[in-house]
Formats: structure tokens, C-alpha cells, sequence
């Protein structure tokens, strides 16, 4: 691994050319998202060993949205196992938008990812909780242990999806009809919207990466939170489908896992080695954050991460 000095200068040239590229545009179907200030623009790395860089913004609480869906799965993983998240959820990608009814078509309305909405909520009901309220609490507490204590709920957001999340709602009671929920679907709906409200700055989610780059392990606490043999699953995941409908063009492009939110962020893992996060709001397209991409793959390109390069 080069330095933490040259990371340094990597992570500041990173930011300096691209957290003003302009285009996207934040997400407003979530009232909340659409008035954070499209400006901000932060990206930082978390080594396995600990170390840690940022540049810009660093400092700013954005919401996870989508990238709680890693944490998510990780605690299914923890709680039922790799065999049974493949059959009961799914392990491979829809090639669809992540919130897409059409996916559940494809194979007998099964959700296939945890990382798209119908896979992410199937993944919330069926982690061990007796109750909602235990149920929300472990998965926080999951988001915190991956990643820092200080990620919590915000009430405003939270309140912002709730009362606008019909689309996800649907799909619950679709996965629900298959027999794809393992508790009550408007459960499991609630508590997903609420995984996906929480806030978080540039370095806490790159520490949650740095966690499963090392097998499991935060290099902040020094908590085993994982079994190692849980990071790989992750990571397939996330190579797969973490990038919504162009997971293809960031393995292509980047060679790395990756996950997106909606929230504008953006992480990237090197297996063994670190994590790359990044964070600014305007997204295109498929919701992947247009700045946060260009900051997170310049970091990974210039340090000479990718994993099909010999
Ligand atoms: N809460 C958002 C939703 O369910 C998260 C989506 C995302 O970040 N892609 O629509």
C-alpha cells in the first residue's frame, strides 16, 4: 500500500478535479434529498490498517439511503447464513432500477439482491428480531458497529420517506404474496425506510468499507463485527448490483466493488486493503452520485486498484 502521505495528495487531487464537475441532479422524489445543497462534494479512504484521509466536505451528515443495505445484509448473513440469504433472498443481479416491480418478474417474484429495494426489505424481515423496535435496533446498531457510534436517524428524513414511500410499500406486499417476507411486510417496510434514514459523513462510511476490506474487523474500534468468511459475499454483492443497472459499467471502469445511495454517497472497497467513500448529491440517471463516481474512481485508479489488473 503506498503511504498515507500520497493517499493524501491522491484524495486532494481527487477532490480538486471533480467535486465541481457539474450535471445530475439531486434526488427528489424523497423531499428531503431535494433540498440539501447540491454543492457539497466530499470523498475520504479508510485504511484496513486504520489510517485515514478526506478531503472537502468530510464532516457533513448526508443520508445513507441505499448503502444501509449493505449493513443490512451483512447482520442477515451473520444471523442466518450465506446458504440461506441465497435462497430465501438471492444472489444475483436484476439488471433493472433498483426500484423495480418488473425485477420481482423475472424469477417467480424472488427479490434476487439485497442490494435493490425488493432484496433490501426481504433482507430487513429476515434478521432475528421479536419486534420492530428490536428489529430497527439491530440493524442501526449494525450500521454503527461497521461503521461509527454517531450514525443515527434522523427524524426529519425519516418522516420524509415514510410518508412518501407507496412505491417500496407495493413491492412489500408483492414479496409478501411470493412468500419472500420473513415478518410483516409493512414491518419490514417501515424499518428498511428507516435503515435508509440515516445520516452519516464521508469518513464513517468509508470506515464501514474498511470494516469488510478487513474480514470483518473495524480498524477504528477494533471490533470483530463480521465473520471473515461473510466480507466475500458482501463484496459479490456489491460488484454485482451495488451500482444499480451500471454495477456493469463500475466493474468495467473501476474493477472494484461499489455501493450507491440516493443520498449522493458513494464506497468503494479494496479487498485486504481499504475503502474509498465519497459524497456529493447531484445523481444521474440510475441514482448513482455523478461527482461522487468520478472522486471515487480517480482515488482507485490512481493508487492503481482494480482487481482484474495482473
Ligand atoms: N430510501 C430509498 C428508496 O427506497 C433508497 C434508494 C436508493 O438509495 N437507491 O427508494
Amino acid at each position: 500500500m503506498p503511504d498515507i502521505d500520497k493517499i493524501q495528495s491522491v484524495v486532494d487531487s481527487a477532490y480538486a478535479q471533480f467535486s465541481k464537475t457539474p450535471g445530475g441532479a439531486n434526488a427528489d422524489y424523497i423531499p428531503f434529498l431535494a433540498n440539501i445543497p447540491s454543492n457539497l462534494a466530499a470523498v475520504a479512504v479508510v485504511t484496513a490498517k486504520g489510517q485515514s484521509v478526506a478531503a472537502g466536505d468530510a464532516q457533513y451528515r448526508f443520508a445513507i439511503e441505499s448503502i444501509s443495505k449493505v449493513c443490512t445484509l451483512a447482520l442477515a448473513l451473520e444471523d442466518m447464513g450465506r446458504q440461506a440469504v441465497q435462497e430465501k433472498i438471492g444472489a444475483s443481479p436484476t439488471g433493472l432500477p433498483f426500484n423495480s416491480v418488473m425485477a420481482l418478474e423475472l424469477h417467480g417474484d424472488k427479490p434476487l439482491s439485497p442490494l435493490v429495494n425488493a432484496g433490501a426489505m426481504a433482507s430487513a424481515s429476515f434478521v432475528k428480531a421479536g419486534s420492530v423496535e428490536e428489529r430497527w435496533q439491530r440493524i442501526l446498531g449494525m450500521q454503527r458497529r461497521l461503521g461509527s457510534k454517531e450514525i443515527a436517524m434522523s427524524d426529519e428524513l425519516n418522516q420524509s420517506e415514510q410518508t412518501t414511500n407507496f412505491h417500496n410499500r407495493g413491492i412489500a406486499w408483492l414479496l409478501y404474496s411470493a412468500g419472500y417476507m420473513y415478518c410483516d411486510p409493512m414491518e419490514a417496510c417501515d424499518v428498511y425506510t428507516r435503515q435508509c434514514s440515516t445520516l452519516l459523513n464521508t469518513v464513517e462510511l468509508a470506515t464501514i468499507g474498511a470494516t469488510i476490506a478487513a474480514r470483518g474487523r473495524n480498524p477504528i474500534t477494533g471490533e470483530q463485527v463480521l465473520k471473515p468468511e461473510n466480507c466475500p459475499c458482501i463484496m459479490a454483492e456489491m460488484t454485482m448490483e451495488g451500482m444499480y443497472d451500471s454495477s456493469g459499467d463500475w466493474a468495467y471502469n473501476v474493477g472494484l466493488p461499489g455501493k450507491s445511495g440516493v443520498g449522493g454517497g458513494i464506497l468503494t472497497i479494496v479487498p485486504g486493503v481499504m475503502a474509498i467513500a465519497a459524497f456529493s448529491p447531484p445523481l444521474d440517471k440510475v441514482g448513482n452520485s455523478v461527482r461522487g463516481q468520478k472522486m471515487a474512481a480517480f482515488v482507485a485508479q490512481e493508487l492503481g486498484y482494480n482487481l482484474y489488473k495482473a
